[in-house]
């Protein structure tokens, strides 16, 4: 018996015990089954249906296929059920999960898992609900009429959670009653190579940023969507996914376990500790072993260690990219060659710890685990223990009660009010990084705008990947009240001329002629320039230089000599040369704002919102340069622009950092405080960064680490004193070279800004 059969074989044998007398107890009163009887302990409720079980049932349970198994038109890019398929999974698997999407109405989704449901209820000997999975990355991205939020990475230039949780909660409200119980996000990766191809979907490069986002949007899609209607988050993918060597999406990453406890733990932690229900595996292998393959990742250090009790699934089919197979339809470079077969795959999955296969295109797992189990290389008892968690994930989302969707919470879906947060919320994720004699906002009306590049007039440029599809990028989903840049612009300058051109056209050529043309006559030129939508491997890069193609745009419109801005619209820092950024006047970091995103950067280069975003990572100089700005003192930064880096309209000035003592014991708190003011002549909102160094350590510190964030809002010439709180338990300590907490007396510095005080710890 392994140590994980060992603890769920104490903590249930007791249950066990009262459930059987309860059971006797009760049989003779009642004839309907305990664990239909939602008055029941939700522990009592999981015995009675487990011992209802047959091992087929519970495989099935731990199966989760792809909705093209079930639909009508595997290809189509609509949902359209095809019930016999379904019926006929579900007799023979007893199939415990369906997921994926496709951009439906609200209407459409309700019809297709209301059917998938109830032909769920006839053929399931025990009536054991479906829970259907979905990638709803920024807001409820599957469904037409979402309101749909900026991306992970804007969300933590907002130093703000409150927009990580509205994110959540909108997410639940709009579509947990139509059927989707289980949301494959928040990624918790974190953001330290801008490389990698899903930077955009971290809270980028500070594990305390990403875990406060992390928690807060637990709890907003956890425990505020609707009473009845409830959704799962799952924290993906565990664990160090987000610094591949390569940079490319699913390759070797080689973490030290002190790295990997400092920096990539946090934020799952975090998440753990939020009462995330469920945790996503990443694809990749860390330090040689495939994590899926991991005893020591995911039974060791995610359950021992970190106390996670929830339901771990595992990402797309990386049970058989175990193997060597090379099958046709999947990449190659994915399989990581440790099984010599699927069954192989499986067994070491299983017992690594995972509890749900996301298969997703075949029944093989079902058939596997049988054969495994009846082999006695895995046993029911371990099976078990999955299927517990399951369970208790259906009982806990009311799912036993509530299995059918419904359209009651239609109202809420787009509603004016969730629409206003995510106006908010990408307001304050837009970064202003230049301002030359602050030629921003335009306050005064310029007469001519000219607007340059695709982007500008692109609805799928400001929201990447993961909106209405896999990759996002089919421009048609969009809805037309969906403001462009172009679009916002022209509403936000209504007597100006605001003028769009595409390209710049090769030189000499007659676009470029005209280009030139228009220029001439512009009064200030918005030049959009950044990446195309993707995700995962399809926006692998080579180089992080920004695309030929749009510094060939960015050089055309320097030549002009004429006032311009850069407008980054981008899932990742790409890599603008020195002096092109340097003739601009103004540069923005737009990053993947979301829906709202064209109204938000046009109202703050109009100036009817000051900005108030600061980089939640590091802008880097250099293409093949760049760190983070907790590295060691022996490296440097070449950074751009810094993680913390912001304008705003007004000037923020600090005063009087005093601390309480400047000898602080093991078990005391030392407060501090500080004076911020804004010197300037407009309102503003400002993050006011916290940051400790630890000027002495067993192994090497960073040169600083943010130990505090808070965003306030200050008047024009307000002044208010800030407190924070320092535990040397909760800010003091790190984890050592074998990855231990060690808390060590010696001195301390507190900063913010340009402020410094130090302190020791006895
Ligand atoms: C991604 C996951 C996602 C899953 C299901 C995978 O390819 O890595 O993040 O949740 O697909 O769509």
């Amino acid at each position: 018996m392994n140590n994980e059969c060992f603890v769920n074989a104490c903590r249930f044998s007791v249950v066990i015990l009262m459930l059987n007398i309860m059971m006797i107890h009760s049989l003779s009163a009642q004839t309907t089954p305990a664990y239909l009887d939602k008055d029941q302990p939700i522990d009592l409720r999981i015995e009675d249906l487990l011992n209802r079980m047959s091992l087929s049932e519970k495989i099935g349970q731990m199966t989760q296929l792809n909705v093209d198994m079930i639909n009508q038109d595997p290809k189509s890019n609509y949902a359209f059920l095809d019930p016999d398929r379904a019926r006929d999974l579900i007799q023979k698997y007893h199939i415990g999960s369906f997921l994926n999407g496709f951009a439906i109405t609200a209407e459409q989704w309700y019809a297709f898992i209301h059917e998938l449901q109830t032909i769920n209820a006839e053929e399931s000997r025990l009536n054991i609900p479906l829970i259907y999975g979905i990638d709803h990355i920024h807001g409820a991205s599957y469904l037409k009429e979402a309101t749909i939020f900026p991306h992970n990475l804007n969300l933590s230039n907002t130093f703000e959670t409150r927009f990580a949780f509205h994110t959540g909660s909108v997410t639940a409200i709009e579509s947990a009653a139509l059927g989707h119980n289980w949301n494959f996000a928040p990624v918790l990766d974190i953001g330290r190579d801008p490389r990698w191809p899903r930077f955009y979907e971290t809270f980028g490069e500070d594990p305390l940023v990403a875990s406060r986002m992390g928690a807060e949007y637990t709890r907003g899609l956890q425990d505020h969507g609707s009473d009845r209607y409830r959704m799962a988050a799952t924290a993906k993918h565990f664990i160090g996914y987000s610094t591949p060597m390569t940079g490319w999406d699913r390759s070797p990453a080689l973490i030290p376990m002190q790295f990997l406890q400092e920096f990539h733990r946090p934020s799952f932690q975090a998440a753990i500790d939020a009462g995330i229900k469920t945790v996503m595996v990443n694809s990749g292998e860390l330090n040689g072993v495939p994590v899926h393959a991991s005893y020591d990742l995911l039974t060791k250090l995610l359950r021992d260690e970190m106390g996670f009790e929830g339901v771990i699934l595992t990402d797309w089919a990386d049970i058989i990219k175990l193997t060597a197979y090379d099958v046709v339809g999947y990449q190659q470079q994915h399989y990581h060659h440790m099984a010599e077969d699927e069954k192989e795959a499986t067994r070491l999955a299983v017992l690594a710890g995972i509890d749900v296969a996301m298969t997703p295109m075949s029944v093989d797992f079902h058939t596997l685990m049988r054969e495994l189990v009846e082999e006695g290389e895995i046993t029911e008892e371990r099976i078990d223990a999955s299927v517990r968690r399951i369970l208790r994930l259906k009982f806990d989302l009311g799912l036993f009660e509530n299995p059918l969707p419904s359209l009651d919470e239609r109202d809420e879906i787009g509603s004016d009010a969730h629409r206003s947060m995510a106006l908010e919320a990408a307001r304050e994720s837009i970064v202003l990084l230049e301002n030359k004699n602050d030629i921003l906002p335009l306050s005064a009306q310029p007469s001519t705008i000219l607007l340059v590049g695709g982007k500008a007039n692109s609805r799928m440029a400001l929201n990447g990947g993961w909106t209405f599809e896999w990759q996002g990028g089919q421009e048609s989903q969009y809805p037309e009240s969906m403001e462009t840049i172009y679009s916002a612009i022209r509403h936000a300058f209504p007597d100006s001329e605001v003028r769009f051109i595409e390209e710049t056209g090769e030189p000499n050529s007659r676009s470029h002629n005209a280009f030139k043309r228009a220029a001439s006559e512009a009064d200030f030129i918005i030049a959009v320039v950044g990446e195309m939508t993707y995700t995962e491997f399809i926006g692998d890069i080579n180089d992080l230089t920004m695309d030929a193609e749009e510094l060939q745009l960015l050089r055309a419109v320097q030549e002009t000599g004429r006032p311009h801005g850069i407008v980054l619209v981008q899932g990742r820092p790409r890599v603008v040369p020195a002096n092109i950024l340097d003739a601009a006047d103004a540069v923005i970091f737009a990053g993947l704002p979301g829906f709202e995103g064209g109204t938000a950067l046009a109202e703050i280069i109009s100036g009817t919102v000051n900005p108030s975003g600061k980089l939640g990572f590091s802008y880097p100089q250099y293409p093949s340069h760049f760190t983070t700005y907790d590295h060691k003192s022996t490296e440097r930064s070449t950074s751009r622009w810094p993680f913390g880096h912001g304008l705003s309209y007004t000037d923020f000035s600090y005063s009087d950092l005093v601390l309480s003592q400047d000898v602080l014991g093991r078990s005391q708190q030392l407060s501090a405080e500080i004076t911020v003011t804004n010197t300037g002549e407009r309102d503003g909102r400002h993050a006011v960064l916290w940051y400790i160094t630890d000027e002495v350590g067993v192994i090497t510190r960073p040169v600083k680490k943010l130990a505090h964030f808070e965003k306030i809002e200050l008047k024009a010439g307000e002044s208010r004193t800030m407190r924070f709180v320092i535990s040397p338990d909760e800010h003091l300590w790190y984890p050592d070279e074998q990855g231990q907490r060690v808390l060590e007396s010696g001195r301390f510095f507190l900063s913010v800004e340009n402020l410094r005080e130090a302190f020791r710890l006895e």
